[in-house]
């Protein structure tokens, strides 16, 4: 038992009980029988002292005498009731049996729940107080969960609606109001549809138990916007009843339409989306356009466009059976046509996407064109390589015509002009042999253009990077804007090719191979420095000369085609070489722009 100074809050499973009577001998007579312990009894011998505990415990049922000095019972009751704090907790008043008929009547009017009569029966006393208790706490259980249903729907940014089968709402939280543009009330009693014009059929056609789904929301004035609904079924009495969360995604639904436009854009691959219904574009990313040299205006919605492509006959069936059935086809190499008419090479891939609601295919396009040709272009520098390597075999030929010359020479002394003929013949032969080798060799084309010297180097760089990373080095870039120049493409290639392999061939294993470019004063240079050890002086005297080589399988020719080369293009090379690498600079004439 407890008074009014004991308060307690350290065992908050037990209930509280108030027992109220004047007469102390009551008090510890019902405390005797409700002495449990889940029950936590206050005791209190008036109606003021009753009031003073109401005010600070909680309690589940008071037990009130009728006839107290002072405050009644019923007054005492009267003001309990008054207060909101304990308007709700349940009274039980306690009177004789032989006062119930005038006190019953008036103990209801003041908010008693029933009647306990003196005497007590023991039983029925503790029985109808449990079963009171119990209420209490269900009520205190349901009044906790609304409360918490309340909060979570009102601080909530998502529209919790539930509604009935028949898709009429039931609840609403007040994220209507913003959401919608509507208050609860005036959505209770309403179709769903109102609001989200897909959601009772989505509801009805799927499966949407734990799924969540994505459509259109309505607000007042017609303004559609994306959502998020996730969905829930209970069932309470029979009563289907769909508790929906509905998320506003516009903000999130931008994001990731900018996200995927700043992809779809700056892809490098031609990426286009078309209408499965009509055929026409709806889409197209820069690197069509540029590729295709198409615009906008010519492409999207226009029935008449259509990208015109070949792909090998061996694959057609199979592409046209895989795009029938809707699979998704990948990598299938095209020739494709741009708007010049040129034909392009690529690698396309298609599938079929879902935008707005919509049936699309999406295709995207990888060009190959460069690949194909620098792979063949590696192919033909690889045969010049060979032909480099075989002109030690044709000097080596040259030497057995040059010994007959020289025998029948010096035989002519003597003899008629016969031999002549012969040493003429041999003669021929070998010039020939060396003219022929030369013509494969050096490139020495005419075919001068206006080009950008670092887009030559640009161009290359795959190839010579390719050739770095085998032989365990690195390539630095460091290209200045320089203006263009006349150049033979395939020369300056063939030049920056030799010295970078010279270079890389320099340099022990992990070195580093820089190819510069900036213009100065009225000069143009590319610069390819190495970190190999450099050259002799005795070498860098020979530098140029034919078959002058170091190397045991060196040819000695790749820098004297270099030299031809730059003597065609009116350039210089200069050479400097340390213990710390080999600097070869080209210098071009900017005042050759004027040719
Ligand atoms: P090859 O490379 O077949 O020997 P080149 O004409 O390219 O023929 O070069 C001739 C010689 O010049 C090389 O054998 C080498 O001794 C020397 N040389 C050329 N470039 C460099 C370099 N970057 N560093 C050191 N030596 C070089
Ligand atoms: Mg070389």
């Amino acid at each position: 038992m407890r008074n009014y100074t004991e308060k307690s809050d350290d065992s908050p499973e037990k209930v509280n009980i108030l027992l109220v009577d004047d007469r102390e001998e009551n008090l510890i007579a019902l405390a005797a029988l409700l002495d449990k312990p889940q029950y936590e009894l206050y005791t209190a011998t008036s109606g003021l002292e009753a009031l003073r505990y109401v005010l600070s415990v909680d309690f589940a049922v008071i037990l009130l005498d009728v006839q107290m000095p002072g405050m009644n019972g019923f007054e005492t009751a009267s003001l309990i009731k008054s207060r909101e704090k304990s308007t709700h907790v349940p009274i039980l008043f306690v009177t004789a049996i032989s006062q119930a008929s005038e006190n019953v009547k008036q103990g209801y009017a003041v908010g008693a729940i029933d009647y306990l009569f003196k005497p007590f029966h023991p039983e029925t006393l503790t029985l109808k107080i449990e079963a009171i208790v119990r209420m209490h706490q269900y009520q205190e259980q349901i009044k906790l969960q609304n409360e918490l249903l309340r909060i979570i729907g009102d601080t909530s940014n998502d529209t919790i609606i539930t509604m009935d089968k028949l898709g009429t709402v039931i609840t609403v939280n007040r994220a209507s109001k913003p959401m919608f543009d509507y208050n609860p009330e005036q959505l209770i009693g309403k179709p769903i549809n109102k609001l989200v014009p897909e959601l009772y059929e989505r509801l009805t056609e799927e499966d949407a138990g734990n799924s969540i789904i994505e459509t259109n929301a309505v607000r007042r004035g017609g303004h559609r916007f994306p959502v998020d609904i996730q969905v829930g079924e209970a069932k309470v009495d029979n009563r289907h009843i769909f508790v929906c969360s509905v998320r506003d995604v516009t903000e999130r639904k931008a994001l990731e339409e900018e996200r995927f436009r700043r992809i779809f854009d700056a892809a490098p691959s031609l990426i286009c989306v078309r209408s499965l219904k009509d055929r026409s574009y709806l889409n197209v990313n820069d690197s069509f356009l540029q590729t295709t040299g198409y615009s906008s205006e010519e492409v999207l919605h226009n029935p008449g466009y259509e990208l015109q492509y070949m792909i090998e006959e061996d694959h057609l069936h199979s592409i046209n059976e895989m795009m029938g059935n809707n699979a998704p086809v990948r990598n299938i190499k095209i020739s494709y046509m741009t708007k010049t008419g040129e034909l392009r090479e690529g690698l396309m891939s298609t599938e079929r996407i879902q935008l707005h609601g919509e049936y699309c295919l999406l295709t995207v396009i990888t060009d190959i064109t460069k690949q194909l040709f620098l792979e063949k272009e590696m192919v033909r520098l690889d045969r010049l390589n060979l032909t480099g390597k075989m002109a030690a075999g044709i000097v080596h030929e040259i030497r057995n015509p040059m010994t007959t010359v020289r025998g029948f020479l010096q035989l002519s002394k003597n003899y008629s002009s016969e031999y002549t003929n012969i040493m003429i013949e041999e003669l021929d032969r070998a010039h020939n042999i060396v003219s022929e080798f030369l013509s494969v060799a050096t490139a020495h084309t005419t075919n001068r253009k206006l080009h950008q010297l670092n887009s030559v180097i640009e161009t290359l760089y795959p190839l010579i990077h390719s050739k770095a990373l085998c032989s365990n080095h690195s390539i630095q870039l460091d290209l200045s804007p320089c203006p263009a120049l006349h150049l033979d493409e395939k020369e300056i290639r063939q030049l920056l090719l030799n010295l970078t392999l010279n270079g890389l061939e320099a340099m022990p294993s992990g070195g580093e191979l820089s190819i510069k470019t900036y213009s100065e004063h009225d000069l143009i240079v590319m610069e390819i420095r190495d970190q190999g050890t450099g050259m002799r002086e005795e070498v860098l005297e020979k530098l140029g000369t034919p078959f002058f080589s170091t190397k045991i399988n060196g040819t000695g020719l790749g820098l004297s085609v270099c030299y031809g080369i730059a003597a065609r293009h009116d350039a210089e090379i200069k050479v400097t070489s340390s213990e710390q690498g080999t600097t070869f600079s080209i210098q071009f004439k900017q005042r050759q722009l004027s040719i």
